[in-house]
């Protein structure tokens, strides 16, 4: 913003305003804009476009309060978004891509294939967005939506600065968690580069036959491409990552996967966060009760951490793996 307002021929600072009226205050029309001078007001009018995302449909969880907001991008494509209030906390989880190009198996956005990347802009705009509807102030933001954000480096890492940056969002890097499905190259590239934003990875099965079949992206990095890549992250940042394993019905559930799992994970500075499956795609289901205890008991003795977390919003398909948009398209 410094540079391009100084090639107008405006100081510096002007930038910084700028960026402080859309991404702190929420600017949603430049004659808000009050401490800017209205010649530059009227310049940004004739070239410059705000509002290039809005809200299309907001539809709310009967049953836990989860809302998922439908965001259509100036080109008419659709994400979605979605909010997540909790008792402690306030989570929003925001897409990175319009479609995915992994293919998981079991993955609604998987089934999309890849529309396009969104921009660093379009990323942000989604906070703004909920923001705005929230009744009470966002505390954590995850790339968990629609997309592979490793395969959307750039525009991600850009976008998760403007959320941290002072004159935007102020939002603790360590509240901003980024996740993969094993793009190995990135995972190191992300460590190199230093950041402060938490590394969330999904594994999802224990062994590379079961992986490979529900998650292509391991025939290019297995797992044990992955275990060194992500010992490599925890060794040079010094942070924990996130391991999260989605438990499929008689698929990646079993004793055995549990022990397997805990072999894995014995390995890396991490905590395991097993999340029941939700039902969206076809020959994948949720575990019993029954079969998720005894997983999670098998785990039990582990050097890490482990949690259950029971997707929230299933009823309006806003759960984890639940995101596609079948509007793409219209205009
Ligand atoms: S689980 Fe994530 S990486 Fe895999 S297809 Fe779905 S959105 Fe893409």
């Amino acid at each position: 913003m410094e540079k391009w307002v100084t090639s107008l021929g405006e100081p510096a600072f002007r930038g910084r305003q700028l960026f402080q009226w859309i991404w702190e205050k929420g600017a949603r029309d430049f004659s808000e804009m009050t401490n800017l001078p209205k010649p530059l007001i009227s310049q940004l009018e004739k070239t410059c476009e705000l509002n290039l995302t809005t809200i299309h449909q907001i539809q709310k969880s009967e049953l836990q309060g989860t809302s998922k907001f439908l965001i259509r991008l100036g080109d008419g494509k659709f994400v979605e978004t979605v909010l997540i209030p909790e008792e402690k906390r306030v989570t929003v989880c925001l897409s990175s891509q319009v479609g995915c190009a992994l293919d998981c198996d079991f993955c609604a956005t998987g089934k999309m294939g890849l529309l396009r990347n969104l921009t660093s802009g379009e990323i942000a705009d989604q906070l703004l967005h909920v923001r705005q509807v929230s009744e009470r102030p966002i505390t954590n933001i995850v790339f968990m939506g629609m997309g592979e954000p490793f395969h959307n480096y750039e525009q991600v890492i850009r976008a998760a600065n403007m959320l941290n940056d002072d004159l935007g969002f102020s939002h603790g890097a360590r509240k901003i968690t980024i996740s993969t499905s094993g793009l190995v190259p990135q995972i190191r590239r992300f460590a190199d580069e230093g950041h402060r934003f938490k590394l969330a990875v999904s594994l999802n099965a224990s062994d590379n036959d079961t992986r490979s079949s529900i998650m292509p992206v391991n025939k290019r990095w297995d797992i044990s491409d992955l275990v060194k890549a992500c010992q490599y992250y925890t060794k040079a940042s010094k942070n924990m990552i996130t391991f999260e394993y989605v438990l499929l019905d008689n698929i990646n559930d079993s004793i055995q996967d549990a022990k397997r799992l805990q072999m894995i994970a014995n390995q890396v500075f991490c905590k395991v966060n097993v999340i029941p499956y939700n039902e969206v795609a076809e020959g994948y289901a949720r575990p019993s009760k029954k079969r998720i205890s005894r997983f999670v008991e098998a785990l039990e003795g582990s050097q890490f951490p482990v949690t259950i977390r029971w997707s929230q919003g299933d009823d309006i398909d806003a759960a984890c793996g639940q995101l596609s948009t079948a509007a793409q398209g219209e205009s």
